[in-house]
């Protein structure tokens, strides 16, 4: 579903992604793990489109996500391509990013009624059907500021599935959130990977990544240094860097 090939990504002088090569299938679900720095966000936003970069290829569904080449040379899309692209992938953010004037329901339905084009009635009704799965029925009215910050982060996995993306990208997603407000989203994740969902997971929660995770992969420095099972990742790492970061969050 998405391979990802050589990617390169500079801010000014820094190189944060040096030649980063990932693949996913349909239902994976894939953990990012590594220090801070790495590159594990940067390269979510890179897939997201809310990343330029400058060499490599992203094919998402078999389709160039980004760029056009025409010859020889790489052209970025225009803004009508990138947010059709942008709507094949659903991003859930660490800081939530709700619109506050919107209730769970009104954020849940924005993009389904301003990028899908549903009539309202029908928006509401996937609204409701997503808030229900994400165990928030009774929220629907409720605005961000009425909710806890798993309740927040609730609505915005419900608002990104919602859309039938084809790839959900999750960054950091309970970094954000007080310690006992973490294992219910945790949860809301494990439950939407278990109904077959792809998913593309940054985390610095090791226990929940080596639990729902197909494959762990191991940035350093902007590059993916290992890639396995967890199993292997978390019981046999081959890489000493990785050993010692594992030592390290423990
Ligand atoms: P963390 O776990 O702390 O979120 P990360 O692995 O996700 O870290 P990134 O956020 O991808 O790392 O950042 C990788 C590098 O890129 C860092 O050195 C960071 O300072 C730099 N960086 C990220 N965004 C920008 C930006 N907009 N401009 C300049 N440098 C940036």
């Amino acid at each position: 579903l998405l391979a990802i090939r050589g990617l390169t990504k500079r801010f000014g002088t820094v190189d944060v992604l040096k030649g980063v090569d990932l693949d996913l299938d349909r239902r994976d679900v894939v953990s990012i793990i590594g220090s801070s720095g790495s590159g594990k966000t940067t390269l979510l936003r890179c897939v997201n489109l809310l990343e330029e970069y400058q060499g490599g290829d992203i094919v998402l569904d078999g389709e160039t996500i980004g760029y056009r080449s025409a010859n020889g040379r790489r052209h970025r899309f225009g803004d009508r391509e990138l947010s059709r692209q942008r709507s094949m992938t659903g991003m859930v953010f660490q800081s939530f990013n709700l619109f506050p004037h919107l209730t769970a329901a009104g954020n849940v339905m924005l993009g389904l009624r301003k990028v899908l084009r549903l009539p309202k009635a029908e928006a509401r009704a996937v609204a409701e059907t997503w808030l229900t799965r994400v165990g928030l029925a009774a929220r629907a009215d409720h605005y961000p500021s009425q909710l806890s910050g798993g309740q927040q982060q609730r609505v915005a996995i419900a608002r990104a599935l919602a859309m039938n993306p084809k790839l959900v990208l999750l960054d950091e997603v309970t970094s954000a959130l007080d310690p006992e407000l973490v294992q219910e989203v945790l949860n809301t994740v494990k439950s939407i990977a278990d109904d077959g969902a792809t998913l593309l997971i940054v985390t610095h929660e090791m226990r929940f990544a080596r639990d729902v995770s197909s494959r762990v992969v191991f940035m350093e420095q902007g590059r993916i240094v290992e890639d396995g099972p967890p199993e292997q990742i978390f019981g046999a790492p081959k890489n000493q860097r990785l050993a010692a970061f594992l030592r390290n969050t423990r």
